[in-house]
């Protein structure tokens, strides 16, 4: 199948459920065939290709940032990223706001915590993304917002396991839809799902899925 009927039948099924397509592992042709199909949230996990990409491709896609963000890259990023989907630390965080100052703007940003059992995947724990999204300190920053939260199941073929690693992360944006969070802190976007797992992840209450080879295959 090709990658507009890919996207075609994927949306089909999500529904209200947003779709951002990663286009890591793929060729500019690819995401010109996406966005021709009129797709335009594409999703990369380091600086320098979101960058070169943003450049080449046209200026209306909406770049996500969805990999292990070092803060001396904020800086390539912050004048065009659209949401920045892993943030793991008050310091990355400080960072951030200090060079969308610089670009101008206000950076939407989520809270990345560590849902699987999985040693090497980035994130915050529960307790610390609890913490961080409550933190006065972010109230002061006037340049990012916190739209919610992401999170990365375990690779595993154990679909209970993925269900209990979701639900976490789940129970945790409905309790920090319902806490005293700083202004510029909400819970709009619970991004969980990948193409092995998305179907899990709406199920759980997912609501946008970060989907690559599934499309692109
Ligand atoms: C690569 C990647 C995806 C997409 O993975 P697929 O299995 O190709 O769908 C989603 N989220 C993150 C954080 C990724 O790094």
């Amino acid at each position: 199948m090709s990658i507009a009927a890919n996207i075609a039948e994927i949306k089909r099924e999500l529904g209200q459920v947003h779709l951002v397509a990663v286009s890591k592992y793929s060729s500019d042709a690819a995401v010109q065939e996406a966005y021709a199909a009129g797709h335009r949230d594409f999703g990369e996990n380091k600086a320098q290709d979101l960058i070169a990409r943003a450049e080449r491709l046209p200026s209306d896609i909406r770049w996500h940032f969805i990999g292990h963000l070092q803060r001396n890259k904020v800086k390539y990023i912050a004048a065009v990223v659209h949401l920045i989907h892993s943030v793991d630390s008050l310091r990355l965080l400080k960072e951030i706001n200090k060079q969308a100052a610089i670009a101008g703007r206000t950076i939407p940003c989520l809270l990345q915590v560590h849902i699987a059992q999985e040693e090497a995947k980035f994130g915050l724990s529960i307790t610390e993304a609890s913490d961080l999204a409550c933190d006065p300190a972010v109230a002061s920053m006037e340049h990012i917002r916190i739209e919610g939260l992401m999170g990365m199941a375990t690779l595993t073929e154990d679909v209970q396991q993925i269900e209990r690693e979701f639900a976490s992360l789940s129970q945790l944006y409905a309790s920090l839809s319902r806490a005293a969070t700083p202004a510029n802190v909400r819970m709009n976007v619970l991004s969980m799902g990948m193409s092995s797992d998305y179907r899990i992840a709406v199920r759980q209450g997912s609501n946008l899925v970060r989907i690559g080879s599934a499309i692109f295959k």
